[in-house]
């Protein structure tokens, strides 16, 4: 539990990026130091050991955990780009942002039938991770469970998703 306490200490808090009022997490500190990577990545994949074929994340600082994780755990890595970066045709989902949208792809490569873990840094409205969920069952895989290093309390993420959501720190 130290090792995640010392992990959680170095997420720095920015305030006002990208914009006034907010307050943004930025977890590179983390990612830059060698035992707070290794616990925090062990500790997404645990609750969910031996329970899927692949992890996924979404673009971009969700292939930062998601990398990791797959070479942890021993599994697949299923990438979820942000729209018009992959070179043949696609699945696609569209969904809301606080201002206009986004739409997010992925190609179906060895997707029939894998039971997958779906990673992000940050769990906030929600939003990001029910598209990824979607775009996932779209292509025909199962999203076992969902984890994120940081959830913000309070915005109804976690109600938003339902299912089994791991989240290691809050805020
Ligand atoms: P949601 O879709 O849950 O509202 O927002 C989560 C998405 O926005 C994640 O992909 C995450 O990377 C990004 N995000 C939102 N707020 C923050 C933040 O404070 N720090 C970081 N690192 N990412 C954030």
């Amino acid at each position: 539990a130290s090792a995640l306490a010392r992990a959680e200490s170095l997420i720095t808090s920015i305030p006002d990026y990208p914009k006034p009022g907010i307050m943004f997490r930025d977890i590179t500190p983390l990612l830059t130091d060698a035992t707070a990577l290794r616990t925090v990545v062990e500790a997404l994949v645990e609750p969910f050991a031996g329970r899927f074929d692949a992890v996924a994340g979404v673009e971009a600082r969700g292939f930062l955990l998601a990398g990791a994780a797959a070479i942890a755990a021993n599994v697949g890595l299923m990438p979820i780009r942000k729209a018009g970066k992959l070179p043949r045709p696609a699945a696609a989902v569209e969904y809301d942002l606080e201002y206009g949208s986004a739409t997010i792809e992925m190609h179906d490569d060895n997707a029939a039938g894998a039971r997958v873990l779906l990673l992000d840094d940050v769990l906030a409205t929600g939003g990001t991770l029910a598209a990824g969920r979607e775009l996932l069952e779209a292509v025909g895989s199962e999203v076992i469970g969902i984890a994120t290093l940081l959830e913000i309390d309070g915005l109804g993420g976690r109600e938003a998703l339902g299912g089994d959501v791991h989240a290691i720190f809050h805020v």
